[in-house]
């Protein structure tokens, strides 16, 4: 699947040169806000402080806010608090980690990404490793020594962030995967299919969902993202909870 980076830094954006050293870690955190909150603090005037490359909005929209090529300002640490620091990779190279990581903001409190969210989280790592091994040559693999959370560098200062709720172990494993966990087709036999029909097409005839979803299932080109997308709006009407049942992947 195709997603679409949206542009948001501007001058004020905080950055500084990578003094040629190349990305080699991605960064996880938590805004603590809404997604139009990061954007109007990271391209303030007023801001002095932070900054991160990505944010991902809970409606999977992506913000980039600093080039992958700059550093960003978001897991800077001061001499003093390194030997707290518990992620191997920050402990061995001993510099400011901002000089060799990419950081992902996600919108929301406490870590409990919806699943349009966690879908693009996965996508943008995707892209940030082939976006550092089409311009270095480098590989940035998938595993905890490389992917980590900001808890793992400021474990004082920042014990909540990305947050208790973060799916680190599906995370994981979705990197882990070839594809996108939403490229993949439902894999089902003919009779699954038929029974996921059944489901959809009752749920049409309610008036629950619109019709596009059971030609998906006629079609067998409906994906799993998509199939948990409409059983939560099957769900949420039949509680009388007005929900937007567009297909999220466009
Ligand atoms: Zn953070």
């Amino acid at each position: 699947m195709t997603r679409e980076i949206i542009w948001k830094g501007n001058e004020h954006t905080n950055s500084n040169d990578r003094g040629g050293i190349v990305p080699v870690a991605i960064v996880n955190h938590i805004s603590a806000g809404t997604m139009s909150s990061m954007d109007s603090w990271f391209r303030s005037p007023g801001n002095q402080v932070s900054s991160a490359h990505f944010g991902v909005a809970k409606d999977g929209r992506i913000h980039q806010y600093v080039k992958i090529e700059r550093m960003a300002w978001a897991n800077g640490i001061t001499a003093d608090r390194f030997p707290l620091v518990t992620a191997p990779i920050v402990k061995d190279l001993g510099i400011n980690p901002n000089l060799y990581t990419v950081s992902i903001e996600h919108e929301g409190t406490d870590g409990d990404l919806t699943e349009e969210q966690f879908q693009a989280s996965v996508w943008l790592h995707r892209y940030i490793r082939q976006y550092v091994r089409d311009k270095w040559g480098k590989d940035l693999p998938f595993d905890d020594y490389h992917v980590i959370g900001h808890f793992q560098i400021d474990p004082v200062r920042k014990p909540n962030c990305p947050g208790p709720k973060f799916p680190w172990s599906r995370l994981y494993k979705a990197l882990k995967n070839e594809e996108d966990e939403d490229d993949m087709v439902i894999k089902a036999d003919d009779w699954m299919w038929k029974q996921i029909y059944n489901i959809l097409g009752a749920a049409y005839n309610q008036g629950k969902i619109e019709w596009q979803w059971c030609q998906k299932v006629l079609d067998r080109t409906l994906t799993p993202a998509e199939y948990t997308h409409v059983l939560a709006v099957i769900n949420a009407r039949a509680q009388g909870i007005d929900v937007d049942a567009e297909n999220p992947a466009g």
